[in-house]
């Protein structure tokens, strides 16, 4: 058996979270702090406040930037639910954009159009690790006056020309599940360089309270997002060796493409993005235009029976039940044609090389069986 994905947790991070578990302080105390303040200067931000999710996190970004009833948010379909969840929350409105197939993320292009009036921002999300195309999008931004929030939870470390993303919207959010790149169980954190959002983005995660509030004062309708201190010793110590596990992370992609790449049935994902350094989250392979969306299900289902962990990263948001409302109306051609020929392989730090090329040789034994020859 191997898993699509696995967490990586050393003997003594498991240590640091038991070392909570012998303080008095369970929440809101010295850990998270730490781990705030770490991952603000990892990613060169002023601010960061430590919530209890990804989701969570970019819910307070529409919130807290007064996003509300009507107004239009321009969101990727291709990507994870949450993106555009957090949007209807505020009864705000997703507005889907389609991809470029090269990269995977929003096309700016396609952006610019989208712009209407009722336009407020744009929730650009870094799709699997690679950074969107931001100059272009800040200038999008800055000649509509729209708003930036990064989606960089599958981002974390990822460059555009030397620096991090996270540190070009107005607000982000990283995630912190065990799937991603470092884990803290459930835990998310947003980043911002405005100090007014950020104080107000900690009174919403712990009920609307203010820091010089006493307990059971509320400034306004609130939250509970607050992410544990036994979550936060997790990140502390993960967030440590950020770089050696994005080098590992790194190391597994390029073995896997290096032993795929003379398939001309795959569409492997790139290695190299002009300016830009990946932060890998996921192996995500796509079969070429030849094969049908049941085919490529064939080949999902022909993976699993051989305990190898896969996945469709991602069915587009617009084609889930959910939004039955967006289905009709939404044009994305190419989020539908490459969404429905996504195969996402085993992909985590510990995987070894072996393992990739039993996975490899069962992809291509299924691809073989999926075509009947
Ligand atoms: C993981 C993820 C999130 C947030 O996930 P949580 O499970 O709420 O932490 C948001 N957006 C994208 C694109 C993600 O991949």
């Amino acid at each position: 058996m191997i898993p699509l994905s696995a967490p990586d947790i050393l003997e003594s991070e498991i240590e640091a979270v038991v070392e909570v578990l012998r303080c008095t302080r369970l929440s809101l105390g010295s850990r998270m702090e730490e781990f705030e303040h770490a991952l603000a200067t990892y990613v060169g931000v002023a601010h960061a406040i430590a919530v209890s999710s990804g989701t969570g996190g970019l819910h307070l970004c529409i919130r807290a930037l007064g996003i509300g009833e009507g107004e239009e948010v321009i969101v990727p379909s291709f990507t994870f639910i949450a993106a555009a969840n957090v949007v209807r929350y505020e009864r705000a409105i997703p507005v889907f954009v389609d991809i470029d197939p090269a990269t995977l993320n929003m096309d700016p292009e396609k952006i610019e159009a989208a712009v209407t009036p009722r336009t407020k921002a744009i929730l650009v999300v870094h799709t699997f690790g690679c950074p969107a195309e931001m100059p272009a999008i800040l200038d999008i931004a800055r000649r509509y006056h729209l708003m930036v929030i990064e989606d960089a939870c599958e981002a974390i470390g990822a460059e555009y020309r030397g620096r991090k993303v996270g540190s070009f919207g107005d607000a982000a959010c990283f995630a912190f599940y065990p799937n991603k790149q470092i884990t803290t169980g459930e835990g998310g954190m947003i980043v911002t360089r405005d100090p007014h959002l950020a104080r107000r983005m900690r009174a919403l995660r712990n009920q609307g309270r203010y820091e010089s509030d006493d307990w059971f004062q509320h400034e306004e309708l609130g939250y509970n997002y607050r992410i544990s201190e036994i979550n936060c010793a997790l990140g502390i110590e993960q967030l440590k060796r950020i770089d050696s596990i994005l080098h590992r992370r790194e190391a597994v992609a390029r073995a896997y493409t290096n032993l795929l790449s003379a398939n001309a049935e795959l569409i492997l994902p790139q290695m190299e993005v002009p300016h830009r350094r990946m932060s890998w989250f996921v192996y995500v392979v796509r079969l070429c235009e030849r094969f049908t969306q049941a085919q490529r299900d064939a080949v999902l289902q022909e993976l699993t029976a051989q305990g190898i962990g896969c996945g469709r990263y991602f069915a587009p948001i617009h084609l889930q039940p959910s939004y039955a409302a967006w289905r009709d109306s939404a044009r994305l051609p190419i989020t539908e044609l490459h969404a429905a020929r996504t195969v996402a392989l085993p992909f985590f730090n510990r995987l070894e090389k072996y393992e990739i090329e039993h996975v490899c040789l069962a992809l291509s034994m299924a691809l073989k069986k999926v075509r009947g020859v």
